[in-house]
C-alpha cells in the first residue's frame, strides 16, 4: 500500500509542476500580426463581441508549416496560430499583401476565437461563401478567394454571423444597365494586309503572327506566357467595354489560361508616379476563369462557368461602370469585381499561355456615347503594339489553411 502511494503522490507532484509550468495565460503576438489582429478586435466590436486576449492569452507565430498550409490553429490553452514564413514573405512582395494578410489572420482567429470551422460552400455566382473556406474540397478548387472591396464587406460580416443574408455581388442577374456602348475602335484581322489591319506580322525565335481565315493566329515558341497589347486613345480610367473572341484549341493543355488583358503600362508620356497595373480576365478549356490584377501574388479567385465553351471559340467582353469591372462569356453576364487599375491606362490586349497558339478576331473597344468619337477618328487612331514575355507569377495558388 506505501508503495502504490508513494507512486500517486509522485503523479500528483509531476501533474502539479506540469500544469503550473504552462502559462495559460500567455499571450505572445509577432509585431506583424498585431495590426492584423486589432482589426479583428475592432470588427468584433463593431458587432458587440469583446475579447480580453492580453489577460486571457493568445499566441501567433511564424512557422515553417508542411504540405502547402499557410496558415494553423492549434486548439491549445491559449490558442496558438501558427503562420507559415515563407508564404508570408512571399506575398508581402505584392499589391495587395495587406488584403491577403488580413484574409489568413482572420481565417485562423475564425478557428481560434470564433471556433468556426471549415465552410466550404459556394454562393449563387460561384464566389467562396465564406474566407472560412479551406481543408479538403470536392472539386479540388482552388482556396484564392476575392477578398476585395464589396465582397471583403460581406466576408466580414459572414465571418461573425453565419446566417448574413446573400449579398448582391453574388446574383446571377446583371443588376446594372449596360447598354449605351457605342465601338470606338475595332480591329478584325481580315484584311489582307496587315498594315491595314495594324499588325505585324512576324516569325522570330520566340514567336509568329500570321492571318489564317480571317483570323490573327499568334503562336508562342517561348517557355513564359506572352502579354500583347495594343496601346489606344481610350482610357481605363473611363468607363468602356472591351470584346475579343479566342479560340484556344484542345490539343493544347486545357488547365492554361488564355483572355483579355487590360490597364497601365507606363511610357515616357505618363507621370513619374504611374506603375504598371494590368489587370485579367482569363478562361481555360477546362471551364474555368479567372480575373485579377498582374501586381497581385496571385488571381483574385476561379470560378467554374459552364457558359465556357471547351473545343471552339469564346468571346471574352468586360465591362467597366463605375469603378465595377462586369465579366461576359458568350454574352452571359458571369461576374462582377471592382477594378484594381486606377491611374491612366491605354492598354487592351490579350494573354497567350507559354508554347501556346491562340485565334483571334473581332476585338471591340468601346466607350459611351456621349464619348461622341467619330468614325473618322476610329481609323485614325494609331496603334502600338508591345508584346512582352512574362512568368505567369500570379497563376499562384493560395496554400490551405
Ligand atoms: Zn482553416
Amino acid at each position: 500500500m506505501a508503495f502504490k502511494n508513494n507512486i500517486n503522490a509522485t503523479l500528483i507532484l509531476m501533474i502539479i509542476f506540469f500544469t503550473s509550468c504552462k502559462d495559460h495565460n500567455e499571450y505572445r503576438v509577432g509585431s506583424e500580426f498585431s495590426e492584423y489582429l486589432h482589426r479583428f478586435e475592432k470588427q468584433a466590436g463593431d458587432r458587440g463581441k469583446t475579447f480580453n486576449l492580453e489577460a486571457e492569452g493568445l499566441i501567433i507565430e511564424f512557422a515553417n508549416l508542411k504540405n502547402n498550409t499557410a496558415g494553423l490553429t492549434h486548439y491549445e490553452d491559449p490558442i496558438r496560430v501558427e503562420i507559415d514564413k515563407s508564404y508570408w514573405d512571399d506575398i508581402s512582395k505584392f499589391a495587395g499583401a495587406d488584403l491577403m494578410k488580413e484574409n489568413l489572420i482572420f481565417h485562423e482567429l475564425g478557428h481560434g476565437l470564433l471556433n468556426r470551422r471549415h465552410l466550404n460552400n459556394t454562393l449563387e455566382n460561384g464566389d467562396w461563401k465564406s474566407i472560412m473556406c479551406g481543408g479538403e474540397n470536392d472539386e479540388n478548387r482552388e482556396w484564392n478567394i476575392n477578398y476585395r472591396g464589396e465582397r471583403r464587406a460581406y466576408y466580414l460580416d459572414e465571418l461573425f454571423d453565419e446566417s448574413t443574408p446573400t449579398p448582391d455581388f453574388a446574383s446571377t442577374q446583371l443588376l446594372v444597365d449596360t447598354s449605351g456602348f457605342k465601338s470606338s475602335f475595332m480591329l478584325n484581322f481580315n484584311s489582307p494586309t496587315m498594315a491595314e489591319a495594324g499588325w505585324d506580322i512576324k516569325n522570330n525565335s520566340n514567336y509568329s503572327t500570321s492571318i489564317s481565315n480571317g483570323r490573327l493566329k499568334f503562336e508562342s515558341k517561348s517557355e513564359l506566357i506572352y502579354l500583347i497589347t495594343a496601346k489606344i486613345s481610350i482610357n481605363t480610367v473611363n468607363d468602356f467595354s472591351y470584346e475579343l473572341t479566342l479560340e484556344y484549341p484542345t490539343s493544347t493543355d486545357p488547365a492554361s489560361q488564355y483572355g483579355l488583358i487590360f490597364g497601365t503600362i507606363p511610357d515616357s508620356t505618363s507621370a513619374p508616379s504611374v506603375k504598371e497595373s494590368l489587370e485579367y480576365f482569363t478562361i481555360n478549356n477546362n471551364q474555368k476563369m479567372n480575373m485579377g490584377n498582374r501586381t497581385w501574388y496571385s488571381f483574385f479567385t476561379e470560378l467554374h462557368k459552364n457558359q465556357i465553351t471547351t473545343s471552339g471559340a469564346n468571346t471574352l467582353k468586360i465591362i467597366k461602370l463605375n469603378g465595377m469591372l462586369y465579366y461576359f462569356i458568350n454574352n452571359i453576364y458571369s461576374y462582377r469585381s471592382e477594378i484594381e487599375a486606377t491611374d491612366d491606362g491605354f492598354h487592351f490586349g490579350f494573354w497567350v499561355p507559354a508554347k501556346g497558339t491562340v485565334y483571334l478576331e473581332n476585338l471591340i473597344i468601346s466607350t459611351l456615347a456621349t464619348a461622341k468619337i467619330s468614325s473618322r477618328t476610329k481609323k485614325l487612331q494609331t496603334v502600338e503594339f508591345k508584346i512582352t514575355a512574362a512568368t505567369p507569377f500570379n497563376n499562384h495558388s493560395i496554400p490551405n489553411k
